[in-house]
């Protein structure tokens, strides 16, 4: 039996390296893949930004095309939108597709889990190198103490109260108000030029977060997250689950080991929790044949299958928005290249601050 588990033992962290096991293997490459896909997209993005910010900057008219794909960078304005769209009755131009994509990200954490945290966000691709990482440093990653774990988490759901306090508190007036401030109006290449010149609190905090997410897996994720904190309620409603056939499980906790979110996988029969990110990874490091499996509606649901649908909502997401003119903003070449090139000023500074109190905005 010991033998048997130290075997056990050396798959999973055959597994966790990708090393190992035809089934392994594959679910782990199809996440990779996915991953890698909305990274590519992702760096892609920021290329042509870049680009459309420096032609602007020195007024090279016409400019690049600029990526509206960028604005789902900008979650708290896709929110502001959705909003707005309620107040109004119709979607902004300033900032469409960030509300388009929190939509459709929304929409895959009701239909899907928190999949978007596992299979799309860089953030959370980064987090589980560098818990990679950490494990071949200290050949583990560390845990809280449990009161500490569960009081840090509850910090991701005190900022998201305080971002949902802020927004849903809006008038209908306030938040057009904001939505046409100049300040949101570039707030897509402000949030691209922040992470290019990181000041030195900016990269305090990053190196924090990322010396952090050696030690503790996925720390900013677990415990900071606003977005994931979201995602992870509307996730609670899907019809996707985890469930363990407990006449099957032979007890080995491999899956409990492997599960990025820490979840008592080897001690429920349905895994119910908002942490839970579909990851799939305890379904892949299972030895067992049918003692673990994903399932929607209480149906098997297989795992290319299941990534299939989250690839098929962002590109039925787009696709509609786009076919809709629902994806591109109406701010022309000319009042980009105005406004960049003035972006200095204290009008562009966020409306609520105080420097920006009393600015006429134009
Ligand atoms: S329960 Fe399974 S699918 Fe959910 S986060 Fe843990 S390992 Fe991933
Ligand atoms: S569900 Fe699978 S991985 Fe988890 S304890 Fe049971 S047999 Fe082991």
């Amino acid at each position: 039996m010991q033998r048997q588990q130290s075997s056990l033992k050396v798959r999973a962290s055959n597994w966790l390296f990708g090393l190992s096991g035809p089934k392994l293997h594959r679910t782990y490459r199809i996440r990779l893949l996915v991953q890698w896909l909305f990274a590519g997209i992702c760096l892609f993005l920021g290329f042509q930004l870049t680009r459309f910010y420096m032609a602007a900057k020195a007024g090279q008219l016409p400019l690049p095309q600029r990526p509206p794909g960028v604005e789902g960078f900008l979650p708290i304005s896709g929110l502001m939108g959705i909003l707005d769209w309620v107040y109004q009755g119709t979607l902004n131009r300033i900032h469409p597709a960030a509300t388009i994509l929190v939509l459709v990200v929304l929409l895959t954490a009701l239909l899907l889990r928190k999949s978007f945290c596992s299979w799309i966000c860089p953030v959370g691709m980064m987090a589980e190198y560098l818990a990679r990482l950490g494990r071949k440093i200290f050949s583990r990653n560390f845990r809280p103490w449990r009161g500490l774990d569960w009081t840090l988490q509850s910090l991701k759901y005190l900022i998201l109260g305080f971002f949902v306090w802020a927004i849903f508190g809006m008038s209908g007036a306030a938040l057009q108000a904001f939505i046409q401030s100049p300040y949101n109006k570039v707030a897509d290449v402000k949030m691209g030029l922040f992470f290019l010149n990181l000041g030195q609190v900016g990269i305090l905090v990053m190196a924090g977060l990322v010396v952090a997410s050696v030690f503790i897996q996925g720390a900013w994720c677990r415990y900071g997250c606003p977005y994931g904190a979201l995602l992870g309620l509307f996730s609670w409603l899907s019809p996707v689950r985890v469930e363990r056939n407990a006449d099957k499980c032979i007890d080995c906790s491999l899956c409990d080991k492997v599960c990025m979110s820490r979840l008592p996988i080897s001690r429920s029969t349905v895994v119910r929790s908002v942490e839970c990110t579909g990851c799939v990874d305890c379904v892949a490091v299972c030895p067992v044949d049918d003692a673990l499996a994903l399932t929607a509606a209480g149906r098997r649901m297989s795992i290319p299958a299941y990534a299939a649908a989250i690839l098929m909502l962002f590109v039925m997401g787009y696709s509609a928005a786009r076919l809709t003119g629902l994806w591109a903003n109406d701010i022309s070449d000319e009042e980009y290249v105005h406004r960049i090139q003035n972006m200095d000023d204290p009008a562009y500074g966020h409306p609520g601050s105080s420097s920006t109190r009393g600015v006429q905005a134009e």
